[in-house]
């Protein structure tokens, strides 16, 4: 058993692989659904509106749609979420299908040493673009 202070409040928990207290989780779980729940009543909110309506802070409301939990509706416009490849506009997550294809083939092209590390989340793929490795 590890103990390990909470990256957020700073409160003492027992570590289970991520550095939030299971009160932070439940607070981010939360903050989720609220937003969820109002982005499926309006659409076309911008992060700020969401803000105010569900007292979640913009950041962490790019922060969900960037981990691609949450996905925005086309036509919103008050949202403005790019690849972080090519920074064309997107609706979920940090790449748009594009990219996506790409990294996924340069997935492929990795050998399984990498392949498991990328699994373990110790390597990135983004790392391995920004050097400009093939
Ligand atoms: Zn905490
Ligand atoms: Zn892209």
């Amino acid at each position: 058993m590890k103990l390990k202070n909470c990256k957020r409040c700073g409160k003492l928990f027992v570590y289970n692989g991520i550095d939030l207290c299971p009160d932070c989780i439940r607070e981010d779980e939360e903050d989720f659904k609220k937003v969820k729940d109002f982005l499926y009543q309006y659409p076309k909110a911008s992060v700020f509106e969401i803000s105010e309506a569900t007292g979640v802070a913009p950041e962490k409301i790019l922060n969900f749609l960037k981990q691609g939990k949450l996905e925005i509706s086309s036509d919103n416009t008050g949202i403005t979420l790019t690849c972080e490849r090519c920074g064309r506009p997107i609706n979920s997550g940090r790449f748009c299908e594009e990219c996506l294809k790409i990294i996924r083939n340069q997935f492929e092209g990795l050998s399984a040493d990498e392949q498991n590390k990328y699994a373990e989340g110790k390597f990135h793929i983004s790392d391995r673009i920004k050097k400009g490795l093939k």
